[in-house]
């Protein structure tokens, strides 16, 4: 399982234009990741058939995963299935399951299923329809050679579901990787990394990664199974005594919410007094389920 690799395409011209956001790349390499599975390279396309299917068929020389997104909708600017024809040199062809699929999705809503829709349900010969439980399009999955490939719908909510049903088929021994973070605050990441340097290096087995974001520096510790589980806790326990007394939690309550726990430990209270935050800071503290117990109260003024 460690040694999977894949490759992410993300279908769409409003992803390339700055219109909307590109977010499936990253829920895709997050899920993939959690099962061991190593995004090698992520690339966004424009609705262009001849470069899609010009980066489709790069990956149809490698050997493992192929996910693209979008372009799976019922209109001319939707060209992911013609790209896959065009790159794996099959035709397309209606598949009956897929037909009665958006029939009975339209049904389901009351309407009659407009004539451009039935297109939803072409496919690559060789390759078969992947189930949309929650919209028209039927994604579809296939092998060559190597590679196995996966066209799934734009639309979050049907791309999501549709991709664990389909990665506990193509990997069905996958277990998830234990993975755990220990985060400081206070503590810039150089100077973090740098008291961590020997359990980054990247040939260690497990190698720890840093990150920084909203100033909080994050350690990723991240073992290939659950067999790992007693090294990756011995590598959170080195983290936390290396990063000292920075170091506020493991990732799972947040800054608030570690503050919130040092009170409770110490029966201490937290009142605030703001300016131009503006009561921000007391906000993020009322966050935190349970704050009335040690947060008294605070006082906005210049
Ligand atoms: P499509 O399947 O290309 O017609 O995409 C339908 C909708 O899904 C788009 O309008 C977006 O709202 C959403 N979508 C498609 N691709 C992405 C992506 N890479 N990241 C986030 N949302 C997306
Ligand atoms: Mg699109």
């Amino acid at each position: 399982m460690s040694d999977a690799v894949a490759w992410t395409i993300s279908v769409g011209d409003e992803l390339l234009t700055g219109e909307s956001l590109d977010t499936h790349g990253r829920t895709i390499a997050a899920r993939l990741g959690r099962i061991g599975v190593r995004v090698l390279e992520h690339r966004v396309n424009g609705d262009d058939r001849e470069a899609l299917a010009s980066a489709i068929r790069r990956c149809l020389e490698k050997t493992g995963l192929l996910v693209v997104t979008g372009g799976l909708g019922p209109t001319l600017d939707d060209v992911t299935r013609e790209a896959f024809a065009d790159a794996l040199g099959e035709d397309l062809e209606e598949d009956p399951a897929g037909v009665e699929h958006i029939q009975r999705w339209f049904a389901s809503t009351g309407r009659e299923m407009p004539a451009g829709n039935r297109k939803q349900a072409r496919r690559p010969n060789a390759s078969r329809l992947v189930a949309n439980g929650n919209g028209t399009a039927p994604g579809f999955q296939g092998t060559h050679r190597g590679l196995t490939y996966l066209a799934l719908p734009g639309p979050p909510r049907e791309m999501e579901p549709m991709l664990d049903d389909a990665l506990a088929s193509i990997f069905p021994d996958a277990t998830p990787r234990p993975t755990r973070l220990v985060r400081a605050f206070g503590i810039g990441e150089s100077v973090a990394a740098g008291r961590i340097e020997a359990l980054m290096e990247r040939d260690r087995r497990l190698p720890v990664a840093t990150t920084v974001s909203d100033s909080i520096v994050s350690a990723r510790i991240r073992g290939e199974s659950t067999a790992d589980v007693p090294e990756v806790d011995r590598l959170v326990e080195e983290v936390l005594a290396a990063w000292s007394p920075y170091a506020f939690d493991r990732g799972e309550r947040g800054l608030a919410g570690a503050v919130g726990d040092r009170c409770r430990d110490r029966g201490a209270r937290v009142a605030t007094a703001e300016s131009c935050t503006g009561g921000l800071l007391g906000g993020e503290l009322t966050e935190v389920a349970g704050s009335s117990a040690w947060y008294v109260g605070g006082v906005v003024a210049y």
